[in-house]
């Protein structure tokens, strides 16, 4: 399931680059910017700011959206058919994120864009959410790109089974991976999931020989410190064939959306980490003969 493909990105692997954004996360990161990928099914978000009180939405789903003295109020779990739902409010201010789109349909839209990839040495993101979660539609999807001969990079956690990252093996152009971590306990309080198996997959991309680009996302009260950061970095240099590593700065810009999809942000009112701050992480990632930067 898809919830977004945006053209002309420039920020997510080399040159313009068409990003697919799939739906579906095996972790819950704390600090998660993208909630609406979490779930592997359409997500409701409605923002009160823009509501004009139309009611369609109402006369769509009776039972599940009422009008109260607050306001619209939307029983999620009670809606049995959300893409019902996806044109009804005129006023775009309830929307739903997520459709079951065709890998023809997903061609179609990556080849309107095959002129600028020529020009820039862009290509297709994969993205998320987990697009390593995706079932065989992915794989169709990788071949039809390769056959093609176009660049694909995809973001991807590693934190799925061996067989879903090894059915990419030879299709991806390069592999963008997240590593949050690389303490057990940490890890596993801070986004649900088993470190474990994000480094024993690591490790055998690494054995394939796939071009990899580590990606770190700077977290206040998670990895945001010199003793923290210095491990990670250790570890990414004693991995062969990595030569590059990226440092990401948490930001708070997807507040907001939790707030529309009825989802409590639990990370509390941390401030966004300033690129000057990371500094001292690519000082150090530079003397472990690193190539970095600060950003996608
Ligand atoms: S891996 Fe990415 S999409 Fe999944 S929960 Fe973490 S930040 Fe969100």
């Amino acid at each position: 399931m898809v919830f977004n493909i945006q053209r002309y990105s420039t920020h997510d692997g080399e040159g313009i680059r068409t990003m697919i954004f799939y739906k579906g996360c095996p972790l819950r990161c704390q600090w998660c910017s993208n909630p609406e990928s979490q779930s592997s099914e359409p997500s409701i978000l409605f923002d009160a700011r823009i509501c004009k009180g139309f009611g369609d939405c109402i006369l769509a789903a009776p039972k599940a959206i009422t009008l109260n003295s607050n306001g619209v109020h939307i029983n999620r779990p009670a809606i049995s058919h959300p893409l019902r739902l996806k044109d009804v409010c005129l006023s775009r201010a309830l929307t739903v994120a997520g459709e079951n789109k065709r890998v023809e349909d997903i061609l179609q839209e990556i080849e309107k864009d095959l002129p600028f990839y020529q020009q820039s040495k862009g290509g297709v993101t994969l993205s998320g959410g987990e697009p390593l979660s995706q079932g065989p539609d992915l794989t169709h999807l990788l071949e039809e790109l390769r056959m093609r001969n176009i660049h694909v990079s995809v973001e991807t956690s590693l934190h799925v089974h061996w067989k879903k990252v090894a059915r990419c093996l030879g299709l991806v152009s390069t592999y963008l991976v997240d590593l949050k971590h690389i303490n057990r306990e940490k890890f596993r309080l801070f986004t649900q999931g088993n470190i474990d198996l994000v480094l024993t997959n690591l490790r055998k991309l690494v054995e394939h020989r796939e071009n990899i680009i580590l990606r770190i996302p700077v977290v206040p009260d998670f990895n945001h410190s010199m003793q923290e950061m210095e491990k990670i970095i250790n570890f990414a240099a004693s991995l062969q064939h990595i030569r590059e590593i990226h440092f990401i700065p948490y930001h708070t810009l997807g507040i907001e959306k939790y707030n529309m999809l009825g989802m409590n942000y639990s990370f509390g009112s941390k401030k966004s980490v300033d690129p000057s701050e990371l500094t001292p992480y690519v000082n150090y990632a530079l003397t472990k003969g690193l190539i970095t930067k600060i950003g996608g």
